[in-house]
């Protein structure tokens, strides 16, 4: 849903100009550097970009599904790093609190991350809970007015520079799978919280991700997200259901970008006493990229509209993820050989480091396998429920 035309285009006009004027001329930096310079972060900041999805009586913008998607769309037409230091705000950091906070839990951490003043985190994934989401074995043990915390999440996107972390763990002891966990608003400072070291990784220079171990850590019982135990996994699902639809269009911009890159590459790479556009096995190539991007962006805006008018996407939401993240894959790659030998080569092309950042969307929010999974689940679910009622 739109809610002003006019507002909003304002706003993807500032994106569309911020990345081409501040994000692209910076990505070398920020690949070699490693990190997002403060300067721009506090400019993103500034500018509102922590605060998309937060509700407007809470310091952020409020924006609706479908202007998510599109303005996520404009700011990830660039390297991935800059959409994740604000991403987890706009997005897994920030939503659970959305979704299922008390009304005090809002008002105190909503404000901080609409603002950037605090980078939010959502700590879910362990050792032995990855595609099994539901296999958590952290626990949160209740001591008077304090739960206390131990255990190890692994792979928490910005959790070595986070300051609030939404934390899922076993509040009741004898439960297992979904049942029993509880989700927590944790900050960095409380007793016994540490992360790690950002990991070495394929590509996404720029964004950390780490571990977040609990040692005894001691979370006032007024940060149990709700104040109720036990819907965590719950709150978990709401968050990732909305997230799959926002990370399909995460997955949409950069194949944008890639393919306009190919673009001008095809326009003024000469072989054979032309540009190599001309040649029709590598128009096909091209034509494909953007016939994929244009079925992901529809199917994107499609199912954003329909979360926004209310209606069930639990199957929508997962093709999107799961269609969007594998169409970038086979763009990246196309992309790559329009390049040629430039195209693997650093020193000469950046679609190289596109290709690597690209690779984790299949991987996280659930494999490319897990969708497919759902989809199924999914569609066997809505059978069910016509046959019922028929
Ligand atoms: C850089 C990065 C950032 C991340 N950020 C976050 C974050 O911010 N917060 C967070 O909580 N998590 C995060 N994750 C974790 C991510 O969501 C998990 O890595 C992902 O869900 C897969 O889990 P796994 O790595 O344990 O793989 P596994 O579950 O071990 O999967 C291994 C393989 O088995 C397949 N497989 C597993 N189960 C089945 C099945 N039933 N049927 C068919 N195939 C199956 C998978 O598809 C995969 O191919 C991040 C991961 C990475 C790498």
């Amino acid at each position: 849903m739109i809610r002003d035309e006019k507002t909003l285009n304002a706003l993807l006009e500032e994106v569309r100009d911020w990345v081409r004027r501040v994000a692209h001329p910076n990505e070398q930096r920020v690949a070699d550097t490693n990190e997002v310079p403060p300067g721009i972060v506090q400019d993103m900041a500034g500018r509102g970009f922590f605060g998309w999805s937060i509700p407007e009586e809470y310091g952020g913008l409020g924006l609706t599904t479908e202007e998510l998607v599109m303005a996520a769309m404009e700011l990830s037409q660039s390297a991935v790093a800059y959409r994740a230091r604000v991403g987890t705000n706009t997005g897994i950091g920030s939503e659970a609190l959305v979704a299922d906070a008390t009304e005090v839990q809002k008002q105190k951490y909503l404000p901080l991350m609409a603002s950037g003043q605090a980078t939010g985190c959502l700590a879910l994934t362990e050792v032995n809970a990855g595609s099994e989401a539901s296999n958590i074995e952290t626990t949160a043990r209740r001591d008077g007015d304090h739960y206390v915390l131990n255990g190890m999440k692994r792979y928490i996107t910005n959790a070595p520079i986070a300051d609030l972390f939404t934390v899922f763990a076993r509040t009741d002891p004898d439960s297992s799978g979904a049942r029993g966990i509880s989700a927590f608003i944790v900050e960095r400072g409380y007793e016994g919280l540490s992360t790690s070291a950002p990991y070495k990784m394929m590509g996404q220079s720029g964004s950390p991700v780490g571990e977040v171990i609990f040692d005894d850590c001691r979370v006032p019982v007024e940060n149990l997200i709700g104040g109720v135990e036990g819907i965590g996994f719950k709150t978990a699902m709401k968050v990732l259901n909305k997230q799959r639809i926002h990370l399909a269009a995460l997955c949409t911009g950069p194949a944008i970008r890639m393919l306009d890159m190919a673009m001008d590459h095809a326009n003024t790479r000469q072989q054979f006493g032309q540009k190599v556009g001309n040649f029709q096995l590598v128009a096909a190539m091209l034509a494909d990229c953007r016939a994929e991007i244009e079925a992901a962006r529809q199917l994107v805006l499609a199912t954003a509209r329909a979360r926004d008018a209310g209606a069930d996407i639990a199957l929508e939401a997962s093709i999107c993820k799961y269609f969007a993240s594998e169409m970038c894959g086979r763009v990246a790659d196309r992309c790559v050989q329009v390049f040629g030998g430039a195209g693997y080569v650093a020193d000469h092309s950046s679609i190289e480091r596109y290709y690597r950042d690209v690779r984790l969307f299949r991987l996280y929010e659930g494999t490319s396998q897990i969708h497919q999974l759902n989809i199924m689940k999914q569609m066997q679910r809505r059978r069910s429920a016509e046959a019922v009622s028929r």
